[in-house]
């Protein structure tokens, strides 16, 4: 693999974990992933054997601590793309940024793999297989063993608008995958073990030829696994992973915005062996109400009047989301006009509150008969006309 891939190519996303992913959890999208996708698993499936390709290649870089060093560097020096544009309007031969990381395209390449292929940078994919299937190889059983943070959790969450307004605490039930507690993750029935797989001899790996490729891939008798559960789990159903629930309360303060995302630290997955525990995100939706809308801290609120209120005054009984305010309209009131109930909108954690902010809407009549149309004409006759004179000036002149 060239280095110049790696500016087109975003590892993470083919792996579908967040650029801050530990290694653990690399490799266990990776492992997912390269069992759901596996040749023999989508026999003649082209998209599958290229995803295949494509997460075993990302594996590749990202369970690699220096490459991976080496390719989070380059993507932030010339991932934005501005490299490119200036190499191509540069006009000069094709610059290749391998030429300043030198060598770095070669890196792990430490023999063993098949000649001629490219597309796994020699020894790199037997060697990415057999550590991360065995469960030992380099790197593999120290990290193991270490504390392991737990990964974080996405959620999301629709509140109603007042719940948003006001801030409340809500029970959320998080589903995520967990070690099975009856055989401790093994899928074996309790009293029973998994025996070494005789295909692989535990190492989940066997060598293919494909064309002009050779490669190890794992092992189709036990997946991978190296080992064979002959008697299952009836907890797990052999898999050793259950999915679990846990219900914890969660407080969205008052003011929360839709689209706003939320931080709990430490209350994501729990880590292993004394590792810290993951954080929780809470994506947050707020439905909107049928009759207020809200700018930042100020709720807002449309009040239709008619027009003798408009002019004459009026006393509006309005509703705020704390019971209605009387709110004094004075007379002469034009449409549009904006009037202010204080500390009637969002409660602010410091400081005084938001307002409700009220926009008048004059109503006017599609239609006026009988003696309402009487006292309106008699109004007209009896009032100056609008003042239009300098509009009559230009009408006057012709232009
Ligand atoms: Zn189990
Ligand atoms: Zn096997």
């Amino acid at each position: 693999m060239s280095s110049k891939d790696w500016l087109e190519k975003d590892f993470y996303a083919v792996l579908g974990v967040p650029k801050s992913a530990p290694t653990d959890e690399i490799k266990k999208a990776y492992r997912k992933l390269a069992r759901d996708l596996h040749p023999d698993r989508n026999p003649g499936n082209k998209e599958a054997e290229e995803k295949f390709k494509a997460a075993s290649e990302a594996y590749d870089v990202l369970s690699d601590d220096k490459k991976r060093k080496e390719y989070d560097e380059m993507r932030s020096l010339f991932g934005s793309g501005a490299f490119r544009r200036g190499a191509r309007s540069g006009g000069g031969g094709q610059f290749d940024p391998s030429d300043l990381f030198g060598g770095f395209s070669n890196a792990g390449a430490a023999g063993g793999g098949a000649a001629g292929d490219r597309r796994f940078g020699g020894a790199g994919f037997s060697d990415i297989f057999s550590s991360i299937f065995s469960g030992g190889g380099p790197g593999g059983g120290a990290a193991r063993r270490g504390p392991r943070r737990g990964r974080d959790v996405e959620t999301e969450v629709t509140l109603e608008f007042a719940q948003a307004v006001r801030g409340t605490t809500l029970p959320l039930t998080l589903r995520s995958a967990g070690e099975c507690d009856t055989c401790h993750g093994s899928g074996a029935k309790p009293g029973t073990s998994p025996r070494t797989c005789p295909q692989c001899a535990g190492s989940g790996l066997i060598s293919r030829n494909q064309g002009s490729f050779s490669f190890s891939e794992p092992c189709r008798e036990c997946q991978g696994a190296g080992t064979i559960v002959d008697e299952k789990c009836p907890e797990c159903r052999g898999t050793g992973g259950v999915t679990k629930a846990r219900t914890i309360n969660v407080r969205f303060p008052a003011g929360v915005a839709d689209g706003q995302r939320i931080r709990l630290s430490g209350r994501g997955e729990p880590g292993d062996r004394g590792g810290p525990a993951g954080d929780l995100y809470v994506q947050v939706q707020v439905r909107p109400d049928e009759i207020f809308g809200r700018t930042g801290d100020d709720l807002t609120l449309s009040v239709p009047i008619s027009i003798a209120e408009a002019v004459l005054g009026t006393d509006l009984r309005v509703p705020t989301l704390d019971g209605p305010v009387t709110m004094r309209v004075p007379p002469g009131t034009p449409s549009g006009r904006k009037l202010r109930a204080r500390g009637k909108g969002v409660a602010r954690k410091s400081g005084p509150p938001g307002d409700l902010i009220v926009t008048v809407d004059v109503q006017v009549p599609s239609e006026v008969t009988g003696e309402a149309r009487d006292a309106l004409e008699r109004f007209a006759k009896l009032t100056p006309p609008a003042g239009r004179e300098r509009l009559e000036a230009r009408v006057r002149r012709g232009s």
